[in-house]
């Protein structure tokens, strides 16, 4: 298994370091950090326009269609919410199932038609991927370090956290391969922030330590036990609702109770100008200063005794959460040496006292920039990666991703390219035929969204599987990859327990050489290659909904007046009709246009075909 490093401009094998860059891609701010060539050490890069490091994780779309990244857009927020996007760290690999709580908080509107599939956020008239929008904020930290370094940077490592799962994890680097990234790594945000303060570059170093990261809108604790340089995660817990954002919120009601203004009262850049000043006014009560501020001609104030009782009940909150994590972890409290402490609400004096008493016998690590570390330690990273730290030795990894061909012809990987081995990862998946007895698994090699232009390494077909209907089955597919790169690939129908298994070397016969140039082509042909998956995403959900429409109507046709049954044939056609012109904003328009019209009929009638919660990928 090799170590591949390619030359974007040239095209060619690359024998001179390349500069490999860190990426924080932060739900409330992002960060990108480099090892300083003289002085060894990392340091976080500014923006392109301004002195800040710190790019909020912003995303304004403008009428042509261009966008603008972090301080700018976020003053957009208060004229534009409906253009404006942030917290799309929350929705990326995520289906529109897995966000429906809280999407009403968002001023942006979150399209909600099939509920297993990717979540989409319209803008205008067009629709994003929160991958295309996260791409956004990748491609504004790489052009900050490009004007920074003055070289092209095309390698990154990016930060997730600890608990995201494998399709969280794949959206991140399908960012980073959009955003012209190549991305060598996924590294979990707890890792990188304890090698930002040297914890597991000795490779004799053995400890237990814990990570406490309280950010804009969300808490993360992670308990981590080092050895030989391997960081494993024993145990996370959290509150992905829990945060800065909560802190200003509590200032904000106490504001509108004390200067007695109504909260309906306000427009909309009202409640977005209030939030910004109770952060204003938070930042500089955690600094040493009362604060003193007007808000619609009244006055408001702000203390640290009266913040500190405004935000008690949420800083017990992570405490508790602390201890189940100790508790899940079976390390004792006592064992844990150290206490990394991480993003910028950490600034918070009484979240320092609280997790200072907590961890009475841990060194509390605060020294470094709570805004910066991980940015810091992904850099770190970076650099261990390009090959820098002769000291610290990579183990093999995967050449090229791994995965199988799901409807359409995309390739939906199951193992990234860049794992270390042996690794084993499982997805499930289900059949998009009623009755589908068999079920044929095509595995591939390659970083394209196409299987056609990536490598077919094996062909299987799962036999006897019971007849259902379409969507029913869940038939797990497992790849494990030992440690001399034999792929087994195991397929299962869960719910009948039939079985098969296969085996598959992907690393035969392909050179070096040929590994670069499909790295090559997938960074080039990246945009394409999205809008291909895009498009034929929207087209399987179209077929579904159709489908699933006309059972509907099937089965309630008695109770349906003439008129509405006219007017859903009407919509089904238009959708028809878009699919044939293969146009993805038109297709999406009249998926709209079609569960808008349908489900209040559904709801009434409390039919679940149309939004049926139990369906996977499916294969074909
Ligand atoms: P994330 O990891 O969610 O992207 P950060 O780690 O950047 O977020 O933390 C952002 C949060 O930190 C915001 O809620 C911000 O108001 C808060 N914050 C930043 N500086 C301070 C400060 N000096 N005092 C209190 N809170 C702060
Ligand atoms: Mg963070």
């Amino acid at each position: 298994m090799a170590k591949i490093s390619i030359n974007l401009n040239t095209g060619t094998v690359d024998d001179k370091k390349d500069v490999v860059v860190g990426i924080d891609l932060g739900t409330t701010n992002s960060l990108v950090a480099v090892i300083d060539p003289d002085s060894k050490e990392p340091r976080a890069i500014s923006q392109s326009d301004n002195k800040n490091v710190i790019t909020p994780s912003v995303i304004y779309a403008q009428a042509d269609h261009t966008f603008i990244v972090g301080e700018q857009a976020k003053r957009m927020l208060t004229k534009h919410p409906e253009k404006t996007v942030y917290s799309v760290k929350r929705l990326l690999g995520k289906s529109y199932n897995d966000v429906a709580e809280y999407t009403s908080e968002f001023g942006f509107k979150i399209i909600d038609e099939d509920t297993e599939s990717l979540v989409k956020i319209r803008l205008g008239d067009r629709f994003y991927s929160p991958i295309e929008l996260s791409a956004e904020i990748l491609k504004e930290l790489k052009a900050s370090a490009e004007k920074e370094l003055n070289q092209k940077v095309t390698k990154a490592v990016i930060t997730v956290p600890a608990y995201f799962n494998d399709s969280q994890r794949q959206a991140t680097r399908d960012a980073g391969k959009l955003a012209g990234l190549e991305v060598l790594r996924i590294v979990n945000e707890p890792t990188a922030a304890s090698l930002a303060y040297g914890i597991g570059l000795d490779k004799s170093q053995q400890k237990v330590v814990a990570v406490y990261d309280l950010g804009g809108g969300t808490f993360d604790i992670s308990i981590l036990r080092i050895e030989d340089g391997i960081f494993e995660v024993l145990a996370t817990n959290g509150n992905t609702f829990l945060g800065g954002d909560d802190f200003d919120r509590a200032i904000v009601n106490y504001w509108l109770n004390t200067a007695a203004i109504d909260a309906d009262s306000l427009s909309a850049s009202e409640v977005q100008e209030i939030r910004l000043l109770a952060e204003t006014a938070k930042k500089q009560v955690c600094n040493g200063s009362a604060f003193v501020g007007n808000f619609v001609g009244k006055e408001v104030t702000l203390d640290l005794d009266v913040f500190d009782t405004l935000i008690s009940d949420k800083v017990d909150e992570t405490i508790r959460c602390c201890s189940n994590a100790l508790k899940d972890s079976k390390v004792a409290i006592e064992d844990i040496e150290e206490v990394v402490m991480v993003g910028g609400s950490t600034r918070v004096p009484l979240v320092i006292d609280r997790v200072t008493k907590f961890f009475s016998s841990s060194n509390i690590d605060s020294s470094l920039n709570p805004d910066e570390i991980v940015a810091l330690g992904a850099a770190i990273e970076a650099d261990i990666l390009a090959g820098n730290r002769r000291d610290l030795l990579l183990l093999d990894v995967t050449p090229l991703s791994l995965g199988i061909e799901t409807l359409g012809g995309l390739m939906d990987v199951i193992i990234p390219r860049n794992s270390r081995v042996p690794f084993k990862a499982g997805r499930n998946y289900t059949t998009s035929i009623d009755g589908q007895v068999n079920l044929k698994i095509s595995v591939f090699q390659g970083e394209r969204d196409k299987v056609s232009e990536n490598r077919k390494l094996a062909e299987f077909v799962l036999t006897n599987i019971p007849a259902m209907p379409a969507g029913f089955p869940k038939i797990e597919i497992a790849f494990i990859l030992d440690a001399d790169g034999i792929l087994k690939v195991r397929a299962k129908e869960l719910r009948s327990g039939v079985e098969q298994t296969i085996d598959v070397k992907p690393q035969y016969g392909l050179t070096d050489d040929e590994v670069e140039k499909r790295l090559l082509d997938s960074l080039t042909n990246a945009q394409k290659d999205l809008d291909y998956r895009v498009l034929h995403e929207a087209i399987n959900e179209s077929e579904y909904l159709i489908k699933s429409t006309l059972k509907f109507v099937e089965n309630h046709k008695e109770s349906l007046e003439e008129s509405v049954l006219k007017e859903i044939d009407t919509l089904i056609k238009s959708l028809e009709t878009s699919i044939d012109a293969k146009n993805k904003e038109q297709i999406q328009l009249s998926q709209d246009a079609l569960n808008d019209f349908t489900k209040p009929y559904a709801e009434q009638m409390m039919d679940v075909t149309i939004s049926d919660a139990l369906r996977g990928k499916s294969i074909e």
